[in-house]
């Protein structure tokens, strides 16, 4: 049996991963918090706070060591993500989004690919995106038209895809396209374009409610023309790497939200306590008790999913489909209840600029649509729980 010691390990982060949190946490507070607002208000990509995260090494810590990352775990990649997210979830879309491009190179790749394209991104160099949306293949996104063909030593790529996270910033994107129509997802498979590619070219910002730090944009495809050695894995692979891809960086949306959530809630604590209503802190009241009690336990739980399921990505253990669309789904629901419920608790105030908590309650909710929507993680998790 083992007994309450101090060296006691389960359910909690080891002394690297808390000295992580602690180095994120005052970065995050330093060059990031006061930049926040000013963000969001122009919709400006943030190039400094990126100049901040590559300094640091925080901008794509999962990068293995071989390839001149960190090859940080999948729980610290979690940790810099969150506590980014906690005070601006437009900036936490940098380490965020260079995983989710990455991801499927990391999983499938060939080694030379790996070789090409993982030291740019480890050295801050270059940024990665993910395209696999299309306008009218969102949810249903192996109806995809997005072609290539293969042209001697060469793939030609035709079509777009669209709402595409950092697209314009990234050097790098991983796209999914239709290689064997008539096929279903077993005729799709992987690439990675370069922005400088012949045919490539990036459409116009989306204009959007949150995480307007992050640029969203259609990318697109005109006879573009990419070396025949930049698919990732071998043809007709490439939704099964993309699906794949997802069970590792869904868990890591569920980190975002939960540092949206965990930012909002630090608001609101600190200003209840302030605040003064009918002679006392409103902190006081008992209703407003019960409504911070509900928040922090939900925080807790999204955070105990969340980081189970980022060790289980880390184990490579059966079960990630799983525990990774739960995490995402929980701690998105969460970000979206608590911080609802912080502009609650800031009252008038809470419906101002003045306040992060309104761009923070904006900012939530995207972690409900994106990477699959909750209705669709929650198919995915019927899918698993029924088979
Ligand atoms: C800001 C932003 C950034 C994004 N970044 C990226 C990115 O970097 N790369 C990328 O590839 N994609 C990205 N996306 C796309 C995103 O993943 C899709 O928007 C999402 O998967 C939903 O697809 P859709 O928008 O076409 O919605 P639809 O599929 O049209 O869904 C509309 C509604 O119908 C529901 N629905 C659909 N099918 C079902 C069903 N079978 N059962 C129940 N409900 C259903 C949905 O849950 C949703 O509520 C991004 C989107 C946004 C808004």
């Amino acid at each position: 049996m083992a007994s309450a010691t101090s060296d006691f390990d389960q359910y909690r982060l080891t002394e690297e991963q808390q000295l992580l949190r602690k180095s994120v946490r005052e970065l995050a507070e330093d060059r990031i918090a006061p930049r926040a607002a000013e963000i969001d208000e122009t919709g400006e990509f943030p190039y400094d706070v990126r100049d901040a995260l590559v300094r640091a090494g925080f901008h794509a810590v999962h990068v293995p060591e071989e390839y001149g990352g960190m090859g940080a775990d999948a729980l610290s990649a979690c940790i810099v993500v969150e506590e980014v997210a906690r005070v601006c979830a437009s900036s936490s879309l940098i380490p965020a989004v260079n995983k989710l491009g990455s991801q499927p190179v990391i999983l499938s790749g060939s080694e030379e690919l790996k070789a090409q394209v993982l030291p740019p991104l480890a050295s801050g160099e270059a940024m990665f995106s993910y395209a696999l949306s299309e306008r009218e293949a969102g949810s249903d996104a192996a109806s995809m038209r997005t072609r290539a063909v293969r042209d001697g030593e060469h793939w030609v790529l035709n079509g777009t895809k669209a709402w595409i996270s950092n697209a314009g910033v990234s050097s790098w994107y991983t796209v999914m396209a239709v290689t064997e129509p008539g096929k279903g997802p077993k005729g799709i498979s992987a690439f990675v374009v370069h922005q400088d590619d012949p045919g490539f070219s990036v459409g116009p910002k989306e204009r959007k409610l949150g995480i307007k730090g992050s640029p969203t944009c259609e990318i697109h495809f005109e006879d573009c023309t990419i070396p025949a050695d930049r698919i990732v894995g071998e043809p007709g692979t490439g939704f099964k790497t993309a699906l794949r891809t997802l069970d590792h960086t869904r868990l890591a949306i569920g980190a975002q939200a939960l540092g949206i959530a965990q930012g909002a809630f630090d608001q609101a604590v600190g200003y209840i306590k302030e605040r003064r209503q009918f002679g006392q802190a409103i902190a006081d009241f008992q209703g407003v008790q019960f409504m911070v009690a509900d928040m922090g336990m939900r925080i807790e739980a999204a955070r105990q999913l969340v980081y189970a399921a980022a060790a289980r990505a880390e184990r490579e253990e059966p079960g990630l489909t799983f525990s990774s669309s739960a995490a995402k789904v929980f701690a998105s629901d969460t970000a979206m209840s608590v911080t609802v419920d912080a502009v609650q608790l800031f009252g008038g105030a809470g419906f101002t600029k003045d306040f992060p908590v309104e761009r923070m309650m904006r900012d939530a909710k995207i972690t409900q649509i994106y990477e699959g929507t909750n209705q669709i993680n929650r198919m995915v998790m019927a899918r698993q729980l029924l088979k």
